[in-house]
């Protein structure tokens, strides 16, 4: 059975959506998008994810083109009608982009609308082996733009970068600029130094991550002591912990960096802590 999509107010098969090849997401990358997870079929941190594509939207002068309640309403039936194919756990992706018009740098005129599409694909539980033995990743200097807080759909950069992790047989690139490490090619970083949970400021270097955000939340909570700090490559490599954070990969333990072992080697005790409190939180979103 093929997953249901939402093309510009029609829900569809997926592989029946079709977009113009003058849309200018396909010409120019001209676009936003999320990615949402939902458990027991619960759009996970929906309001936040809504306020993040809000903002870009603004950012880059794109019409939004739903409300808010429209959004939730949306969202939710996609979660809703690819129940029977994909479960209750999936993960969303929206984009929104400028429209279809006549190639061109320049914004089109205003009456063009932003083309919008939304697809579900099956969350699948992240492999056993990572909190036995935690992910490998390697550092690379940042090569994207200086506008990283923007979700936007044009991620050469981000691609590049990613598959220089894979090249080298690891999962993840942690990004370098100006002698500071930012965030991953598709994900945040924390590093646990001296028995502090450590993560860089936001800024246009990186995205605001909404699994970044919980994790401070959630330190919070549980009086783990946290705080927003630069990071250097050097505190990097001699942190006891370092992790990962997305909304698809939640909180990724990095053992290995550049080959050399982080910590101990192993997936460390506060990730372990950690993760229990964020497995609680999503449990307690698909209890509600
Ligand atoms: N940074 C970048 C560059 C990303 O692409 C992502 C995930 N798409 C993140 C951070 C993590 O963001 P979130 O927790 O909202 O998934």
């Amino acid at each position: 059975m093929s997953s249901i999509s939402y093309l510009n107010g029609t829900f569809l098969p997926a592989s029946e959506a079709r977009i113009s090849p003058l849309d200018r997401g396909f010409i120019f990358g001209d676009g936003i998008y999320e990615v949402i997870p939902a458990y027991g079929s619960k759009l996970f941190r929906l309001d936040e994810h809504l306020k993040r594509l809000d903002d870009n939207l603004a950012a880059v002068r794109i019409k939004q083109p739903l409300t808010n309640a429209e959004w939730k309403s949306v969202l939710n039936e996609i979660v809703t009608r690819n129940q029977p194919i994909h479960g209750d756990e999936q993960s969303i992706y929206l984009q929104v982009t400028r429209g279809v018009a006549a190639r061109d740098h320049g914004f089109p005129d205003d009456h063009v609308t932003p083309t919008l599409f939304i697809m579900s694909t099956a969350l699948k539980p992240l492999p056993a082996s990572i909190a036995e033995q935690g992910v490998a990743a390697i550092t690379h200097e940042d090569i994207r733009w200086k506008n990283c807080h923007i979700k936007s759909i044009s991620l050469l950069g981000n691609i590049l970068l990613r598959q220089h992790a894979y090249d080298d047989e690891a999962v993840e690139a942690v990004l370098i600029r100006d002698g500071e490490v930012t965030e991953g090619a598709a994900s945040n970083l924390f590093a646990v130094i001296d028995s502090e949970l450590i993560t860089p400021p936001k800024g246009p270097l990186l995205l605001p991550g909404i699994t970044r955000d919980l994790i401070l939340e959630l330190a919070q909570q549980h009086n783990i002591p946290a705080r927003e700090a630069s990071i250097t490559p050097a505190q990097l490599i001699n942190a006891d912990e370092a992790w990962l954070t997305s909304s698809t990969k939640e909180i990724l333990p990095v053992t290995m960096l550049d080959g050399a072992p982080v910590g101990n080697g192993k997936p460390g005790a506060l990730w372990q802590q950690m993760m229990q409190h964020y497995q609680a939180y999503k449990q307690q979103l698909r209890n509600m």
